[in-house]
């Protein structure tokens, strides 16, 4: 049985600085979905709210919206809904929510929507509002059928792969602009060119994300405890999940398939910011709301110590404004073990998000990602491609050019492969010999 978990008290907010920018995941409809994925970190949190309808009220959106758009010192503003599922709000929710932003938005700005779904409700009048009003939907699919249907089910245990599909052709026939999110788990991290493949292949999506699952075995659904459940991706695997799919690209698809951890791998190598809240130095600029207005610090805390306040009786900015707020975000790197500290690619690692950081470094001081093995090798493998692009990119020339870059060096090495007796150092540079290397398989 599931236990009721009961907030803490409101805590009083001192004053921080305010960012210029940020971001709120808003869950219209709290945790309720229509689907029951077996890794989803959001379900858990229906406990939070025993007595509750999970439905905004229309009040409720106004204020949210007003509050938002007035917090924001930037001329763009995006909208992010998500869940649950956002489309148990029905589309009328939307349009009124389309409206208000009309109403408050300030001269000259630009106002955005974002919504992640899980595809199933997606029809003909959700795909034409979408494309009237140019939401940006992202869409969960987790590989071909076998694989998507392992953990994504419904309340009932049934596949939903095919109701998927049919929301992505409601997508394609309105031609509305959709990206793929992908979380990686036991699943599917074994077959990482099966599931690119398809995204690129059979769904022609040219974005996509990579998320990894790392779910606490606990009762609470918060993040504590230092077991994660056996659908969990391990950090080895998920670095070869990116590893395989990053060489593929790399040869064929840059310039063409936005894959989102690449892009942020490039921002880094050429020296900016990531761009991505678990790759930046400091966090704290990206926040969750629920449906009665609770603001919670991040989307992977919405859990009672991590509670802000309510929109209703505290404004939002004074919220993300405050010194909580800014401590959440600094703790980021001023936790940051001496291991992280001393590692070769920290400057595009950062050491990844506070979330999974319950492991130990080899030398026992605790606070290291979970998934560090794994960034570790797959930073480390695209470090050199990486620096060719940004040569590139500094040169005014598209990063792409990589790709026939590498293509000649294939050449050539092949070349020298087929001069290279089997006791000869192996071509490649590894210092091994060629039968022992790139000449096992020939
Ligand atoms: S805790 Fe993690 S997900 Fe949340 S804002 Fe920080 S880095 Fe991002
Ligand atoms: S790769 Fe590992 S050691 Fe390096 S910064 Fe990331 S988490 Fe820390």
């Amino acid at each position: 049985m599931q236990t009721t978990i009961a907030f803490d008290d409101i805590p009083v907010l001192e004053p921080g600085p305010m960012p210029r920018a940020f971001h709120l995941m808003t869950k219209p409809r709290g945790a309720i979905c229509n689907l029951d994925c077996k890794y989803c970190y959001f379900l858990s949190k229906e406990r939070l709210y025993p007595d509750s309808s999970f439905r905004m009220s229309e009040n409720l959106l106004e204020e949210y919206i007003r509050q938002y758009i007035e917090a924001q010192q930037v001329p763009e503003v995006t909208f992010a809904w998500q869940g649950g599922e956002p489309t148990l709000m029905g589309l009328d929710f939307f349009k009124l929510a389309v409206s208000y932003q009309q109403k408050y938005k300030k001269p000259g700005m630009r106002v955005f929507n974002s919504f992640q779904t899980n595809g199933v409700l997606l029809n003909d009048d959700w795909c034409a509002f979408f494309k009237e009003n140019d939401f940006l939907i992202g869409l969960s699919v987790d590989g071909p059928q076998a694989i998507h249907d392992a953990y994504r089910v419904d309340k009932g245990g049934e596949p939903t792969f095919s109701r998927v599909m049919r929301g992505r052709d409601f997508l394609e026939k309105h031609g509305v602009d959709f990206n793929i999110l992908c979380t990686v788990h036991a699943a599917n991290a074994p077959h990482p060119l099966e599931v690119y493949r398809f995204f690129r292949d059979e769904l022609k999506t040219d974005f996509m994300q990579f998320i990894p699952i790392v779910e606490r075995a606990n009762e609470t659904g918060f993040q504590e405890g230092e077991a994660v459940t056996e659908r969990s991706v391990t950090a080895e695997q998920y670095g070869q999940f990116l590893i395989r799919i990053f060489d593929e690209w790399v040869m064929h698809d840059v310039g063409r398939v936005f894959v989102q951890i690449f892009d942020v791998a490039l921002a880094a190598w050429s020296g900016n910011r990531p761009g991505l809240c678990i790759f930046e130095e400091t966090c704290g600029a990206a926040l969750a709301m629920e449906h009665n207005g609770d603001v919670f610090s991040c989307d992977h805390f919405v859990e009672p110590n991590y509670r802000l306040g309510n929109i209703q009786h505290t404004p939002l900015a004074e919220m993300v404004g405050s010194k909580r707020q800014w401590e959440f975000g600094q703790d980021k790197k001023n936790s940051l073990p001496q291991y992280c500290r001393d590692c070769e690619v920290r400057f595009v690692c950062n050491g990844g998000c506070p979330k999974n950081r319950f492991i130990e470094t080899p030398d026992g001081e605790p606070g290291l990602n979970y998934l560090c093995a794994g960034y570790r090798a797959f930073f480390n493998h695209v470090n050199r491609p990486m620096q060719m692009m940004t040569a590139e990119l500094r040169a005014g020339r598209p990063p792409a050019n990589v790709m026939l870059m590498l293509a000649r060096e294939k050449l050539e090495l092949e070349k020298r492969f087929a001069k290279t007796g089997r006791n000869d150092p192996c071509p490649c540079g590894s210092g091994l010999k060629f039968k022992k290397c790139h000449g096992k398989s020939r």
